[in-house]
């Protein structure tokens, strides 16, 4: 790998489930991160006129070493992230799936031939130049993936910063994108702070776009910057997602999964389903249904095969979540954490009078759920549209008509009816309102990795 140019700055990557220090990583600075760029801007000219088959079959070879060290990735997900290790090889098995998906657009990157008179109008879909990805350290590989995959794939090159807490498995993926043929300064990971790395993507002219995953707040000065240069920008940023109960479902199962909608990573997932609306005619009983299944839920060392939660991913967000659960808080029931070293947060579930309560409001991103009744299909859909955000949700109904009422009525980008799955790399996934600004994944994201060139050719003398 070319050597980069360091910060005095070395950053001490802690184990979150022990406090352990995992390795010390020494952080690009601002005159690295300038040097990447200007090594991506060099690498763009011949990346993009690589024939469309050859790029495709060096993003499969890039999937095949991915799923060759699949467990290695995984393993390191658990030291750095405190991610179970079932989700953890789920997300490096992402990255390889991505790859793999994408592999074929290079190949089908089509334009379009315009009825016009006096020629022949084509359009070709042409890649912006170097893609400065930016990635939050609650999804290190997935969210990594969903940025650098079809940007590559449509004939970008790519510097990524990954979060300063979890830069591991994606300097690894550096590493093997190399050792899969990616030719130098293609896919450059550069481990660093947002406040000089990601500033300087977003401030250097040499980035054609921004790729950012995060905060609201940051998103919003991201956003702010890229207008300096009319950077094009893809955003996805918060949110408060409301699992909807209606009495007419199953409610056994509803309650069974609502646990896993949003303790899953210890709910520091934008998708997080952390509010759960009930019809009132059924509240009391489903809170019966929820104290088992929560109670149920294994919070334990997350290198375990066993293991469903893991815990929070640094002493930080511990704070940060825990002043959502004051001692007065209205807390129905919750569920158990290791004692001792380690971040770890009970799953815990509240049950707040006031629908303005905080709790229920602001996006905690640990595993902490209100329960919040409601009274009748336009009740539920007022409840969950209230708020500045809109990325996912779930719908409990066996009416179908109701199902499909009431996911229109949501105000939210990605929906489930009787389940809770809402990221598949073949579907499109973003947010409505302030959680976001675009789309990833899926056929369409390749058009955010583009822009239109329009070519008129006169057939008349
Ligand atoms: P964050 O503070 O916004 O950081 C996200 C990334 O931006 C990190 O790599 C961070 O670097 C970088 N950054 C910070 N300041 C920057 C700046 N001035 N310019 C450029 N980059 C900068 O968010 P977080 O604390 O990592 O993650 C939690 C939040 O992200 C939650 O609100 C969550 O909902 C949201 N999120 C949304 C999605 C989604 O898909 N919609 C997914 C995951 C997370 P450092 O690591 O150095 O701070
Ligand atoms: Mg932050």
């Amino acid at each position: 790998m070319t050597t980069v140019s360091t910060s005095d700055a070395a950053y001490d990557v802690i184990n979150p489930a022990t406090e352990q220090i995992v390795r010390t990583v020494a952080m690009a600075d601002a005159a690295a991160a300038d040097a990447a760029i200007v090594r991506a801007r060099g690498a763009f000219d011949s990346w993009r006129r690589i024939a469309p088959a050859d790029r495709g079959r060096l993003l499969r070879r890039f999937a095949e070493q991915v799923d060759a060290h699949l467990e290695e990735l995984a393993q390191l997900e658990v030291a750095n992230a405190g991610h179970t290790i079932s989700n953890a090889r789920w997300e490096a098995g992402n990255v390889r799936d991505v790859l793999t998906y994408y592999s074929a657009a290079p190949e089908r990157l089509f334009g379009r031939q315009i009825p016009v008179a006096g020629g022949v109008d084509i359009t070709f879909k042409e890649p912006l130049g170097v893609v400065g990805v930016i990635v939050p350290w609650n999804f290190p590989m997935p969210i990594a993936g969903w940025g650098f995959v079809p940007a590559l794939a449509a004939g970008n090159t790519v510097v990524l910063k990954p979060a300063e807490l979890t830069p591991l498995t994606a300097m690894r993926l550096g590493e093997l994108a190399l050792d899969a043929g990616i030719p130098e300064g293609v896919f450059t990971v550069l481990p660093g702070k947002g406040s000089i790395v990601g500033q300087r993507f977003v401030d250097h002219m040499d980035v054609r776009k921004i790729v950012f995953t995060g905060s609201t707040e940051v998103g919003k000065a991201v956003m702010a910057g890229c207008a300096q240069h009319v950077k094009r920008v893809t955003l996805e940023l918060g949110g408060k997602s409301a699992n909807v109960v209606f009495a007419d479902s199953d409610l056994e199962k509803a309650a069974a999964t609502a646990p896993y909608a949003v303790f899953d990573n210890a709910g520091q997932d934008c998708c997080a389903r952390s509010r759960i609306l009930v019809e009132r005619r059924v509240f009391d009983r489903f809170m019966e249904l929820l104290e088992p299944a929560v109670q149920g839920v294994r919070v334990e060392d997350p290198g375990l095969d066993t293991a469903e939660m893991g815990p929070l991913i640094s002493r930080k967000q511990w704070d940060t979540v825990a002043s959502y659960v004051p001692d007065d808080a209205p807390v129905a029931f919750r569920g158990s954490a290791p004692e001792g070293p380690g971040f770890w947060f009970a799953p815990t579930v509240l049950t707040p009078a006031d629908p303005r309560d905080r709790a229920v409001t602001e996006e905690i991103f640990g595993p902490v759920v209100s329960v919040v009744p409601f009274e009748d299909e336009a009740d539920a859909i007022r409840l969950a549209n209230d708020g500045p955000y809109g990325l996912s949700g779930s719908i409990w109904t066996n009416d179908l008509g109701r199902a499909f009422r009431v996911a229109r009525g949501i105000e939210t980008g990605n929906l489930s009816v009787n389940s809770h799955s809402s990221v598949r790399y073949s579907t499109p996934f973003g947010g409505f309102k302030s959680s976001g600004l675009g789309r990833e994944l899926g056929p369409d994201a390749l058009d955010s990795f583009t822009d239109v060139k329009n070519v008129f050719l006169a057939t008349e003398g």
